[in-house]
């Protein structure tokens, strides 16, 4: 089997990217805003590999981000610095799983000369000097993977478990469709290589928080389903989250059970942000159960974007708005292939 490779013209070529992270000696690394398993796994794998290559790195996380949730706090970010180093300007910035640079806390490393944009977001917006988009990949880390290749490094069982994280997390445990063949000779590789896989597992899915427990017992209870449930919604204000005494974190995976429910095209989590800069703002994750319709379209029309089956937008519509929004372009991406007027409108 082929190697994944990128498909568009317009973007860099692996060849490129190889060339730019042997050209140069100095690298810093970013990701974007409330970063996952994937993105850091990517930065924790993408270090290691160019420190393995006797590389100068370092992993920037913005301090709004820490500390990272529980489940990632095992990721041993060596490395890390929370302001640009003061040479930013000349090192290559390398961006991971980042779809666009405005989801991105880093946005202060954006004026370096070169920056490197390594992602398989298929709605990419080519924000970097170099980009390496490459949608057929299930993780970023699946890329940092054949980079790996490609520079003769072997993975460390440390570098191997931090792939493995972003991979288990972005196929949601092999369970997405983006699970190919290859992500399960990557896993079969990285466990190769030294992967606790039980470990792991523990590490992310269970030793829960009881407030994660009471968190979704209160979005269950929230649910509602519209149009005979093509849409399964549920909503957490920021009340809901200081009762059961949570952290913002908490929420991930709730949208999952919305997804289950039979019937269901599209799941919607929506969550009230808090902090004096987000009052009013709402993050929206959304899932769909299949292709018929594409969330990232719909996360793009709010100023987000994501994948065709995850994706998200924050939004200051209030709860009643995004209900009629979500219907409406649910209704015009379902029915969009026997009426050419509702696909027109279709952002
Ligand atoms: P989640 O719902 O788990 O936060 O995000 C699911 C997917 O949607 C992520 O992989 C991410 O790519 C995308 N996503 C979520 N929120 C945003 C957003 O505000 N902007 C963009 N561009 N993508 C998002
Ligand atoms: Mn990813």
């Amino acid at each position: 089997m082929s190697d994944v490779e990128s498909t568009e013209a317009s973007l860099a070529t692996r060849e490129q990217v190889l060339a730019r992270i042997r050209e140069d000696s100095r690298f810093v690394l970013a990701t974007h805003e409330n970063p996952d398993g994937d993105a850091l796994g990517s930065l924790v794998g993408m270090h290691g590999l160019l420190t393995a290559l006797g590389k100068e790195s370092a992993i920037f996380i913005a301090p709004e981000d820490m500390p990272l949730p529980d489940e990632y706090q095992d990721f041993p970010l060596d490395g890390l610095i929370s302001s640009p180093p003061a040479d930013v300007a000349e090192r290559t910035v390398v961006f991971l799983d980042c779809g666009n640079i405005d989801r991105n806390s880093a946005s202060v490393l954006r004026d370096g000369m070169h920056l490197l944009n390594i992602d398989h977001h298929h709605d990419n917006t080519n924000f970097g000097t170099l980009n390496y988009v490459v949608p057929e990949a299930c993780c970023t880390a699946e890329i940092i993977w054949d980079l790996m290749h490609d520079l003769g490094v072997r993975p460390s069982p440390t570098i191997a478990q931090a792939l493995y994280v972003g991979l288990i997390t972005d196929t949601g445990r092999f369970m997405y469709e983006n699970t190919t063949p290859r992500a399960h000779l990557m896993a079969a590789e990285l466990i190769e290589a030294g992967v606790d896989v039980p470990a792991v597992y523990e590490r992310l899915y269970e030793n829960v928080q009881p407030a994660k427990l009471t968190l979704l017992a209160t979005a269950l209870q929230h649910v509602q389903r519209f149009d005979s449930g093509e849409l399964t919604i549920s909503s957490l204000s920021t009340e809901d989250f200081s009762r059961a005494e949570a952290e913002e974190s908490y929420s991930e995976g709730i949208i999952d059970h919305l997804r289950a429910v039979r019937g269901t095209r599209v799941a919607a989590l929506v969550r009230e942000l808090s902090g004096p800069d987000r009052k009013g703002q709402r993050k929206v994750s959304l899932r769909a159960t299949d292709d018929a319709v594409d969330v990232s379209a719909i996360a793009r029309a709010q100023g987000g974007g994501g994948h065709r089956r995850a994706a998200g937008f924050t939004t200051a519509l209030e709860l009643g708005e995004l209900i009629v929004f979500l219907r409406s372009q649910i209704a015009v991406q379902l029915h969009a292939s026997s009426d050419g007027r509702a696909a027109a409108t279709l952002v």
